[in-house]
């Protein structure tokens, strides 16, 4: 007998820790364990090495054994802040700012970033520093209201934003703001980009539209905050963007290449002249599958395949547009059944 393995059968040896890279070789995949596996080859989840070619971590510099918290004393803080682990995640902040300069998706000394370091503390980008020139000097730490722990230099002014979505969001570890301009434009107008086009854009981003407040005030952190739960990648209207990530800051910063990029791409095919092709609801069940598997937020898990794709807007609570087939005697309708038969007594009757 031939072995069929399934997405789930895939997710669960995932969890279980086990290689997906040795299957039986008569096993059988079905298309979604097809795409997921590909899906792994083209995007080993971050953090986790993928089965082949496992880097090696024994040099890596490692995080404190005892974490600390804004309660540590002034010399914890200031040996943490300065030690190699605490350098490696300045120096990633430095080079994900200069990958933004790069991209144009920050002007002047706009973008900011934050990884959480302990309970209630964060190392942050400064104020005033363009992301181009960042250096691992540059960087703070500050508690999570705000207050400046360690760094020479001012730490950003919309850092508030950022500790509330790691308040809110006890997952998020990192977090991106900057202003990259397609994805700013639909926070501009206000509107979510339309969904259901591209795979990359529905497996790694999740986006929500959080409405115009001062940046760096209490409401705009508050505001976004209230968003973490179900949405990873958030447009800030009339300002720019802002991502989190359970996984890393680079994660976080690929939320705003692939929005970015989506943007970019669904405004010129709205340029072609022709009808925009959409996903089907099971094409994008098995994309929402794969990103339920990567530990990624979304408000559509568990809404009705017909749900997915029917709409511009997503409608969680909205019943199903498309009746649901019925479960018994596909097409049987009792009463139907009834009166056609009346009718075919009444006939044959006639005809005697
Ligand atoms: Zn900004």
């Amino acid at each position: 007998m031939k072995n069929v393995i399934s997405l789930k059968d895939l997710e669960q040896m995932v969890r279980n820790g086990q290689s997906v890279s040795n299957l039986p070789a008569d096993s059988i995949l079905t298309p979604s364990a097809r795409e997921f596996l590909h899906d792994l080859e083209m995007h080993p989840a971050p953090g986790k090495s993928p089965d082949k070619a496992t880097p090696d971590v024994s040099s890596k510099p490692q995080p404190p054994s005892k974490p600390l918290t804004s309660k540590s004393s002034k010399a914890e803080l200031e040996t943490f802040f300065n030690s190699p682990y605490a350098h490696s995640l300045k120096e990633q902040i430095c080079e994900m700012g200069h990958r933004l300069w790069k991209r144009a998706y920050v002007d002047g000394n706009g973008g900011n970033m934050a990884i959480r370091v302990g309970e209630d503390i964060a190392i942050c980008t400064p104020t005033l520093v363009s992301k181009g020139s960042l250096k691992p000097e540059d960087m703070c730490l500050v508690d999570f209201e705000g207050n400046q722990l360690c760094g020479t230099k001012k730490r950003t002014s919309e850092i508030l934003m950022h500790l509330q979505m790691m308040k809110r969001q006890p997952k998020a570890i990192a977090t991106c703001h900057c202003h990259p301009p397609y994805a700013t434009a639909f926070a501009v107008a206000g509107v979510a980009p339309p969904t259901c086009m591209l795979p990359e854009y529905e497996v790694f981003c999740a986006v929500g539209v959080a409405p115009y407040r001062t940046p760096g005030s209490p409401e705009m952190g508050k505001l976004v905050a209230d968003l973490t739960d179900q949405y990873n990648t958030i447009l800030m209207a009339n300002h720019g963007v802002v991502t989190w990530s359970h996984n890393n800051i680079e994660e976080a910063y690929w939320r705003m290449e692939i929005i970015e990029a989506y943007c970019r791409t669904i405004v010129v095919a709205g340029q072609l002249g022709k009808p925009i092709n959409t996903f089907t609801g099971p094409q994008m069940k098995d994309l929402l599958n794969i990103k339920q598997s990567l530990g990624f937020v979304d408000p559509r898990f568990g809404m009705k395949e017909c749900e997915l794709c029917d709409s511009g807007e997503w409608r969680p609570g909205v019943s199903c547009a498309v009746p649901p087939k019925q479960e018994t005697g596909a097409g049987y309708d009792a009463e139907a059944e009834k009166v056609v038969q009346a009718i075919t007594d009444q006939i044959l009757a006639q005809m005697k």
